[in-house]
């Protein structure tokens, strides 16, 4: 553990020779179809600040997609992990248990939303944990069909393909796709055909139609939601449409599944972006930031319904890794100790105003949206809403050539996000900022 001066540093070009060199012998090598946001080779990091092989400090608005909210080499996830790969890496907790696995599922159980019986269950990443999520309603329910959303993501395995929304590049050409996936409009205000006012009300009243009068509620195993979808464009649904397809899933015995693998873990200030409305879901999944960056995921939810798959009817020889457990311990410390909650609300406030005042001046911006470190821009032609991806990209390649990692997402491409680690200075933060700011004053 290096500890790195907390601010954005170059010395030479971005990406520089260095990571020019070591992108060319990956480009022999690795598969085409894993591709790479900036090739900028990393050799140490902390906190906010990533270092590379040409020894530039860039600052971090990735958090590796939403991953080390709790800043790169969190002093408590490396203490728990190095403890725990000094004395062992594996046993399979199916075959010989260990306590820290317990220790993630007794946490999970308390931090998720609702103060009923619940049960856990750990695995390697989040499609996995969708998967296991979509085994356990079908188990549960005996009903196959299951709901899904316009820009919903949900992987990369066959499964959640299927889940997810976008064909290019996460379908294209893989198919076929698993059977019984149903999807419906997405109550995205920006986007909503009658107007913002009317998204959730209208999306809701469209989506018990389709369900009822196309597959028949009582087919449905589950209805599953990102609270604040990411990688569709952060899309943050209006108040009331998740606590009314809560509602509604409940009367008709379907279980309703909050895919928090992106907005869970303090992310959107609050520990779960449902908490946002009070919503308890029957089923979460989490991944992503759960484990200061080890492979972690989880599903947890009601008691009942996750004991409704028999004994070896979950697993895997990895699932909730001793090294991972220990990490997310770590993590989950570091989240207490530092009000990673209160932290990303701070950030909220500093980007929503600085973001704010940017939209205010530039036509390009069509809107500022997102919750707590989890914001985003969304960009069209000035005077319209026509997505403007290319504009996207020359905004990002400028943030990428000044030091600051930043990405984009959306069914659209033309979605600029945001996602600072959670211990991100203010002084950084604005930092940042800054250089967003320039980089739209110079494309
Ligand atoms: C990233 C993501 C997944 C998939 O997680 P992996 O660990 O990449 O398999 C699923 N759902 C959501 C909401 C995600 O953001």
């Amino acid at each position: 553990m290096t500890e790195l001066k907390q601010e954005r540093r170059l010395v030479t070009e971005i990406p520089g020779p260095n990571s020019r060199e070591l992108f060319e012998r990956r480009n022999k090598v690795v598969a085409r179809g894993v591709s790479t946001t900036l090739p900028v080779f990393v050799t140490d990091a902390d906190r906010a600040i990533l270092l590379d092989a040409d020894g530039n400090q860039l600052l971090d608005f990735g958090t590796g997609i939403a991953v080390t909210s709790v800043g790169h080499a969190d002093v408590n996830v490396v203490r728990n992990a190095s403890a725990q790969l000094a004395k062992f890496t594996h046993t399979c907790f199916m075959v010989t248990p260990y306590e820290s696995y317990v220790a993630v599922c007794e946490a999970l159980n308390e931090l998720t939303p609702g103060d009923h019986e619940k049960r856990s269950a750990l695995f390697n990443s989040g499609a996995e944990a969708v998967e296991n999520a979509v085994k356990i309603a079908r188990a549960y329910t005996k009903r196959q069909a299951v709901v899904v959303f316009d820009h919903g993501y949900h992987g990369r395995t066959n499964l959640t393909m299927a889940l997810t929304a976008k064909v290019a590049p996460y379908k294209d050409g893989f198919g076929p796709f698993a059977p019984e996936v149903y999807r419906v409009p997405m109550a995205y205000p920006f986007r909503w055909p009658t107007g913002p006012d009317n998204a959730a009300a209208e999306a809701l009243a469209q989506t018990k139609t389709l369900i009822e009068k196309q597959v028949g509620a009582h087919n449905v195993a589950a209805v599953l939601i990102e609270p604040i979808q990411g990688e569709g464009g952060f899309i943050v649904p209006p108040d009331g449409f998740l606590p009314g397809l809560a509602e509604w899933c409940r009367e008709k015995g379907i279980v309703f599944i909050a895919d928090e693998i992106q907005s869970g873990f303090c992310r959107t200030g609050d520990w779960f972006a449902v908490d946002h409305e009070g919503v308890v879901p029957d089923l979460v999944t989490t991944a992503k930031g759960i484990a200061g960056g080890l492979p972690l995921a989880a599903v947890t939810g009601r008691a009942e319904i996750m004991d409704a798959a028999g004994p070896g009817g979950l697993g895997g020889t990895y699932g909730g890794n001793p090294v991972a457990c220990e990490g997310a311990l770590g993590a989950l410390q570091t989240m207490k100790e530092q009000d990673l909650v209160g932290k990303a609300r701070a950030i909220e406030a500093v980007m929503k105003d600085r973001l704010g005042k940017l939209a205010a001046a530039d036509p390009r911006i069509g809107e500022v949206r997102g919750r707590g470190a989890m914001i985003a821009v969304e960009l069209v032609k000035p005077g319209t809403k026509d997505p403007d991806a290319e504009l996207a990209g020359a905004v990002a390649k400028h943030c990428h050539a000044a030091g600051v990692v930043v990405l984009t997402c959306g069914t659209f491409g033309n979605v600029l996000r945001f996602l600072p680690s959670l211990v991100i200075s203010e002084e950084l933060l604005e930092d940042g900022l800054n250089v967003i700011e320039e980089a739209f004053g110079a494309v």
